[in-house]
């Protein structure tokens, strides 16, 4: 089966596709994306993740000519002509081609990328026994609610996490944690779920949104409210979220075991309802 690529307007095979060397998001990480999950062939939660491209797009002042209607169409034949059931697409648009220059001397066409991978689900083990993460320092800038391709603070923390042995590594600003470098971070204490409120700081994560609405229907108190380096080590449980990895139990913070061991009874639950969502 074929992974397949999108690019302004054509479909070909992953392994053909190009963009210019002039791309702004090649020389500048001048871009946004988006990433969702497909299961059985049905992509998840579309309209969210369109939603905060829309959004992540404004922020940055590139036009994006896509209707809803467009993108859908685009995911949908992608998904088709891969053959995948089980996937994950890429959507990247980037300000465009242009000579190299930090503000683009004429009009620029925004380029547009769609790309369909096969993808497994968290592998069982990690999910029966939990992650390891660490916490390293935010350096990254004050717009994280925008989800740019320019990612290189994250890229150094993941490559940090995996140097120290850990899954994920976990932001930290001021005493105060916000979130993985790929993930969303939650804490469960005295069976109310805590989560830091979305903001400039934070990526809105989509499985996080669909996560507390899924906790609180089953009778979970929610809270949004910041989180400090203390309460994530004196949490009951922890887990992560993201569209990746679901919902995914956290056993130990820079060696320290979190709680009784995972997966604590309210991370169980999420769990269950993510499966049950997800279909
Ligand atoms: N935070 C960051 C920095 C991320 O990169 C991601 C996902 O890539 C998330 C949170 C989780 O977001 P979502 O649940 O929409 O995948």
């Amino acid at each position: 089966m074929p992974e397949i690529a999108f690019v302004n307007g054509a479909f070909m095979s992953l392994s053909e596709a190009r963009v210019s060397v002039e791309d702004r998001g090649f020389q500048f990480g001048d871009g946004v994306y988006e990433l969702l999950r497909v299961y059985a062939g049905a992509p998840f939660h579309l309209a969210e993740h369109l939603e905060r491209l829309e959004q992540s797009a404004r922020a940055i002042g590139i036009p994006l000519s896509y209707t809803r209607d467009r993108w859908t169409a685009v995911i949908s034949e992608a998904i088709l002509r891969s053959g995948f059931p089980e996937a994950k697409v890429y959507i990247q648009v980037t300000r465009g081609v242009a000579p190299r220059d930090h503000v683009p001397t004429g009009p620029v066409t925004p380029t547009v990328v769609v790309t369909v991978r096969a993808i497994a689900p968290p592998a069982s083990e990690l999910c029966a026994n939990g992650a390891d993460v660490v916490t390293v320092p935010d350096l990254r800038w004050a717009r994280c609610n925008i989800k740019s391709i320019g990612l290189l603070a994250n890229v150094l923390a993941k490559q940090q996490a995996q140097e120290r042995g850990a899954f994920e590594a976990l932001f930290v600003r001021d005493g105060y944690v916000l979130e993985g470098a790929t993930s969303n971070v939650l804490i469960v204490k005295n069976r109310c779920l805590v989560t830091p409120p979305e903001g400039p700081l934070l990526l809105s994560g989509v499985t996080r949104k669909v996560v507390l609405g899924l906790a609180q229907e089953a009778g979970v108190a929610v809270k949004e409210q910041p989180v400090t380096e203390a309460e994530l080590y004196a949490a009951d449980e922890v887990f992560l979220t993201g569209t990746t990895i679901e919902a995914l139990p956290v056993a130990r913070v820079n060696g320290r075991p979190i709680g009784a061991g995972p997966p604590g009874p309210v991370t169980k639950l999420v769990m269950a309802r993510f499966r049950e969502a997800r279909g």
